[in-house]
């Protein structure tokens, strides 16, 4: 399949210890448990696989039995996965995957058949492992530098907000950003520090040339008046829809990005976490998507939007400087969560 990597054949069972377990409130730790990158996909014969239209799909049960929840509760469409401090839950026939609360978008949807709930084998490697088993990512030099992308501005001014323009908000809660990573230690790369609009390959060219580097994109939704919460978005593995779209073409390529994926979900999820959690924002999930900025990149990277300035509620929000502090305070404490998991 694509994506999967054949070389892993002998896989260790994970020890309990290893499957970081966490509630909502303990969402910031969510990657504190070990570091991150490039779990292959599970041992061969280890897994009953079911192949349905072409592809694979394994068992809740055989999920259940590798990461040795307690127990599966199925009622009806909806299964749950519990460990006394983890929670998965997943229902057929839907791509969210809720994990202690936290959503995500699944590449495929669930699926039933007979006894068994299915969840696809690229789901299984690309999204459900690195999320539970960040110590199992191939470690890669640790960053030093935060790329930090404030989207759109120049002539670009981004969505129309009730109170504002994108451009001006993502600039302001970018620098604040900046300001907080410095603060960490970290240092920090700005794609633009005006009103200014470098091209989509000039802000792939300067994350390029940032070693030991991850990359942010700083984002506000436009959605109509009354759409609320965050998104962060990591770049859809090869072989996979965007969420919720289908692209025959680019859906079957691979990208520069791709080389990443495991930590690309696995950013995502530290980052969009410490959103929910600080600012208990609306969920709208992890998504998978194919922005040409993801794509280029070389470094871990992803795209962040911090809310929606088509809802007049929303945009009052972040129209507030106090708020665009704490949402850089959020993204700047989940960049650490990710940080200290590389570091195990
Ligand atoms: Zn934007």
């Amino acid at each position: 399949m694509a994506g999967y990597d054949s070389r892993c054949r002998m896989m260790e069972p994970p020890t309990p210890t290893r499957v970081r377990l966490c509630s909502r409130r303990q969402a910031l730790g969510w990657l504190a448990g070990g570091a991150a990158l490039g779990w292959a996909g599970p041992a061969e014969g280890a897994w009953k696989l079911v192949t349905v239209g072409g592809v694979e799909y394994v068992t809740a049960a055989g999920i259940k039995q590798f990461y040795r929840f307690a127990g599966l509760e199925r009622s009806g469409a909806s299964v749950a996965l519990r460990s006394p401090r983890l929670v998965l839950r997943l229902r057929s026939g839907s791509q969210e995957m809720f994990v202690n609360g936290v959503k995500f978008m699944l590449s495929l949807p669930v699926r039933s058949q007979g006894a068994d709930v299915l969840v696809s084998r690229i789901d299984l490697s690309k999204l459900i492992d690195p999320v539970l088993r960040p110590s199992h990512i191939a470690q890669g030099p640790l960053f030093t530098t935060v790329v930090v992308d404030p989207g759109h501005g120049g002539h670009d001014a981004g969505a129309r907000g009730v109170f504002g323009n994108e451009e001006t908000y993502t600039l302001d809660t970018s620098l604040r950003l900046a300001k907080q990573l410095q603060a960490r230690g970290l240092k920090v790369v700005m794609t633009r520090t005006g009103d200014s609009y470098p091209s989509l390959p000039q802000r792939v060219e300067v994350a390029n040339a940032a070693p030991a580097s991850i990359f942010v994109s700083v984002h506000f939704n436009s959605g109509g008046a009354t759409a609320q919460g965050v998104e962060t978005y990591a770049l859809a593995p090869q072989g996979t829809n965007r969420s919720r779209k289908e692209d025959a073409e680019t859906d079957a390529m691979r990208f520069t990005g791709n080389a990443r994926d495991s930590e690309n979900i696995a950013l995502a999820t530290a980052v969009h976490a410490s959103m929910l959690y600080q600012l208990k924002a609306v969920d709208r999930g992890i998504l998978r998507d194919r922005w040409f900025l993801l794509k280029g990149i070389q470094t871990p990277g992803i795209l962040v939007e911090g809310g929606f300035i088509t809802s007049p509620v929303e945009c009052a929000k972040i129209h507030n400087p106090l708020y665009r502090e704490r949402l850089a305070a959020a993204i700047a404490a989940g960049i650490m969560n990710y940080r200290k998991a590389l570091r195990r």
